[in-house]
């Protein structure tokens, strides 16, 4: 997941990485499961608002369990992700093996949270999924520098 977008080659059959693409489709998966519906579920927002024309509409939000701001997830304005609290991947162990991915991945839903994922930034600041996934990605980072130090010794 670390991969910068930039340097990313043109798959073909030679170079093709079967654990990205395993990963990748499991992780599409997970967002068919009633895990991810009832976390969305539970971050859900809706009222009723009177239009200019005085018609009731129904507005519906999804509430970011950090920042608590209300973001949209429809077409063309998908600003949220259903984050798992503890990440799939652990920060300290590292890539595991597909069975380990695979439990991690499809979780009770209390370790599922809702958190704003907006592209860019707002008032000078990046959506809450972005800055956890830079955090873990940090930490990860940290621990397999680790790993290898202990590995020379
Ligand atoms: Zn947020």
């Amino acid at each position: 997941m670390a991969k910068s977008k930039k340097a990313k080659a043109k798959q073909t059959h030679e170079n093709f990485d079967v654990k990205s693409f395993v990963e990748k489709t499991l992780r599409g998966a997970f967002k068919k499961t009633p895990m991810y519906h009832e976390a969305k579920r539970r971050a859900k927002r809706e009222f009723f608002e009177e239009s200019k024309h005085g018609k009731l509409m129904r507005r519906v939000h999804f509430e970011c369990a950090s920042c608590k701001g209300l973001f949209f997830d429809r077409k063309g304005a998908k600003e949220i992700a259903i984050d798992h609290i503890l990440p799939v991947v652990d920060v300290e162990v590292g890539s595991a093996d597909y069975h380990t991915y695979i439990q991690r991945l499809f979780c009770s839903v209390d370790n599922l949270q809702c958190l704003c994922n907006f592209k860019g930034e707002r008032d000078g600041k990046k959506s809450c999924h972005k800055i956890k996934t830079a955090e873990e990605n940090v930490q990860r980072r940290e621990a397999e520098a680790r790993r290898k130090l202990e590995k020379q010794e």
